[in-house]
């Protein structure tokens, strides 16, 4: 069983701790055009679906991702991934 939420500070493959979105939130930060500390990644919603049922509530796994800063490494890895329970879906009625 996978726990949630999963997270990693720094990349897994090589251990760099900075990301391409983070380096762009680290110079807004410098010109004063965000808020000391802020944190960046980009978002990947994915609901989940089985495509031999249909399902009254679609689970989601929402992702935050970065890429690793480090030129020779590259890698999209997950900074935090979560799981969300969509909206309801009314079964269809058939009467
Ligand atoms: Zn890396």
């Amino acid at each position: 069983m996978v726990e949630f939420p999963v997270i990693h500070d720094k990349c897994p493959l090589c251990g760099c701790e900075e990301t391409l979105a983070q380096s762009i939130m680290d110079d807004l930060i410098k010109e004063r055009r965000a808020g000391p500390g802020g944190k960046a990644g980009t978002i990947w919603q994915s609901p989940i679906y089985d495509p031999l049922r249909t399902t009254l509530a679609v689970p989601i796994l929402q992702s935050i991702l970065g890429i690793c800063a480090n030129p020779v490494c590259g890698v999209v890895f997950c900074l935090r991934a979560d799981k969300q329970v969509g909206p309801t879906h009314e079964p269809s009625s058939s009467s």
